[in-house]
């Protein structure tokens, strides 16, 4: 199936959004008259310009009130789509969008719409050119395209076919099954977009809070296996209206609808198993098994002050890398390695956004297999020299620059730490560590808001995870919205929070850094209160915690005395649901605002301690407060 995307959906010049848009791996564009009114070029130039860049004209679009006008606006409207067939001719677009009626003076009745198709048909004949009709949710007779698909069949011609929009059907939340009795050849084009679930207007929905398939909450991939089950085989484009995506890179925006592209065809595929469908063939979506390592890059002084720290934490030296200034600390499950290269990815990372994390090692079932579904999603493959005898890790570049690399059990890479590392074993089995850290609970990433969608699709489309709801954050000088990327066993969770401005704690973060990272690790104790007192002992100091937030969870939770009193002398945050209990401690921030978190997690609380968010945001900003910002 080819691929093809609206110029609408993406900011910039027309020039600019076709290169950005043939980068991509788009076979075509529709076409809005709007791109070329602003543009200076004839018709037949934009025509030529987007074939030099290996484009086609998918589609153009789109014409409004057609279909049952009085006269004598109806002979007007057909005079004012010859005109349209003229400009069309120049271009060499042969597919026009006429939208269902929304005007208030079209009459309805689906036999006068389709003798005004018929009567279309055979003029558009002439030209070679071939009409969709797509029911809009707010037609003033015709929207649902099951009364679309009626007037295209009683106007019974050639030239005359069903456009069909995912968003119009599921926004009116039509049975979509009733695709599934068109015929493929009278389907001209399908349009694909999400959106968010929102109780608002229609119109307004649409032209701005639609997003690519996989971003929002409407069942796009069922939609799309009732059109693969008649047999469409045409293109399959993006209409996407979304007022963030027309204020960012037209480059990354193009990146995720083609990787949206690629996934739906791929979940349909694996869907709809007796169909054939004309799709590249992907690996499986990836079974993560855990976070295998995280990379620190550092200068010296920074280690210096990281080593202290993981020390307080419990953590060992437990070894170096044979031939590169990296050092490793373990505890439990949990590896964090230390990077002080100055000939090295680490290494520009540090020059570029400072100390921080800049790689994440995921252990999956086949490493390979997992670059390989990375790639055919549009991720860029990572590479960097390889002393000899060691092992060649595949890595991709996550999104913001971010390196991620893939361990499985099945070859070699099971033994990365013997191979790359001279271990130090007698640390390991000395391993007498009291603090009791098990394992990594979640990496928080921070980024900006409009980034959110990027990632959230980015890691569903690779990996077997799921998105849960957005959770806002309420930081004094804004709002961060959270949300929680996770697979089934929980063995892979990512909180990724947008930032809405620089002037949030988040916000400041990525600012500093200049790009979106890693703001905090959560690892998993199993008793919080131990730890609490190892910590203590070892002079980890913990982020001091308002006695007014123990008030306030005094009066939600209606807790023994004993056991807050337990809670406040450790600054320790707790939270209860129906799964069961949470306990969350906080170190004070590292480098640019980066911070390390424990928590334990009693029988099933799956969430992330969201009440507690604006009380650690408030801490933190009196730690900073107090003890002034980390120096840059
Ligand atoms: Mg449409
Ligand atoms: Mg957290």
């Amino acid at each position: 199936m080819k691929t093809s995307i609206a110029t609408g959906s993406i900011s910039g010049e027309l020039p600019e959004k076709l290169a950005a848009i043939a980068a991509a791996g788009f076979d075509g564009i529709e076409i809005f008259e709007n791109d070329f009114l602003t543009f200076d070029g004839s018709p037949k130039e934009v025509g030529n310009m987007i074939r030099d860049h290996g484009l086609e004209i998918s589609l153009f679009q789109p014409f409004r009130d057609f279909e049952g006008m009085p006269e004598p606006q109806r002979a007007q409207t057909f005079d004012r789509i010859e005109r349209k067939f003229d400009l069309m001719q120049e271009l060499g677009a042969d597919l026009i969008l006429i939208c269902s009626n929304a005007s208030p003076i079209s009459l309805g009745g689906i036999d006068r719409a389709a003798l005004d198709f018929a009567e279309l048909g055979e003029r558009a004949a002439k030209r070679g050119i071939r009409v969709g009709y797509e029911a809009l949710a707010w037609g003033k007779h015709v929207h649902d395209h099951r009364d679309a698909w009626e007037i295209v069949r009683r106007a019974d011609h050639p030239n005359i076919g069903l456009i069909l929009d995912s968003f119009h059907t599921l926004a009116r939340k039509i049975e979509v099954e009733s695709i599934r009795s068109i015929p493929a050849d009278k389907i001209f084009f399908v349009q694909l977009a999400d959106a968010p679930l929102i109780d608002m207007d229609l119109l307004y929905w649409s032209r701005h809070y639609r997003n690519m398939p996989g971003q929002g909450d409407l069942p796009v991939t069922q939609f799309m296996q009732s059109i693969a089950a008649t047999g469409y085989d045409g293109t399959l484009s993006l209409e996407i209206f979304n007022d963030q995506f027309r204020g960012a890179s037209p480059h990354s925006i193009s990146v995720d609808g083609h990787r949206s592209l690629v996934y739906l065809m791929d979940q349909v595929k694996r869907l709809e198993k007796n169909i054939i469908m004309e799709t590249p063939e992907l690996p499986d979506r990836v079974t993560v098994n855990g976070i295998e390592f995280v990379e620190f890059s550092a200068g010296k002084s920074e280690e210096e002050q990281l080593s202290t720290l993981l020390t307080q934490l419990g953590f060992k030296s437990a070894g170096k890398h044979k031939s590169k200034d990296v050092t490793l600390w373990r505890q439990g499950n949990i590896n964090i390695l230390i990077n002080t290269e100055t000939d090295s990815f680490a290494h520009s990372s540090y020059l570029v956004h400072g100390a921080g994390v800049c790689d994440i090692g995921l252990s999956v079932d086949n490493a390979k297999r997992t670059g390989k579904r990375a790639r055919a999603l549009g991720a860029k493959t990572f590479t960097q020299p390889v002393g000899s005898g060691e092992l060649d890790i595949p890595a991709i570049r996550g999104v913001g620059g971010s390196i991620m690399h893939f361990i499985d059990k099945e070859t070699d890479l099971a033994n990365i730490w013997n191979v790359d590392f001279d271990e130090n074993k007698a640390e390991k089995s000395n391993d007498t560590s009291t603090v009791g850290l098990c394992d990594f609970d979640h990496l928080a990433q921070t980024m900006d808001y409009d980034e959110l969608l990027t990632w959230q699709l980015f890691y569903n489309s690779i990996f077997k995870t799921q998105k849960r709801p957005v959770v806002d954050v309420i930081d004094s000088a804004g709002v961060v919205r959270s949300q929680a990327i996770e697979n089934e066993n929980g063995s892979l969770r990512l909180t990724l929070n947008g930032a809405e401005n620089s002037r949030t704690l988040a916000g400041r973060f990525i600012s500093d850094r200049m790009g979106s990272a890693v703001q905090h690790i959560a690892f998993t104790t199993n008793d919080i209160f131990k730890t609490a007192a190892q910590l203590k002992s070892n002079g980890f100091e913990s982020l001091v915690i308002s006695p007014n937030y123990y008030a306030d969870l005094q009066a939600r939770f209606n807790l023994e005395s004993d056991f807050l009193n337990q809670l406040k002398d450790n600054n320790i945050l707790y939270d209860k649901d129906e799964g069961g209990e949470f306990f969350q401690l906080y170190s004070p921030t590292f480098g640019e605002g980066f911070f390390f978190e424990i928590v334990e997690r009693k029988s099933k609380y799956t969430g992330y301690g969201a009440p507690n968010a604006q009380f650690r945001v408030a801490a933190q900003r009196r730690h900073v407060r107090v003890k002034g910002m980390p120096k840059k």
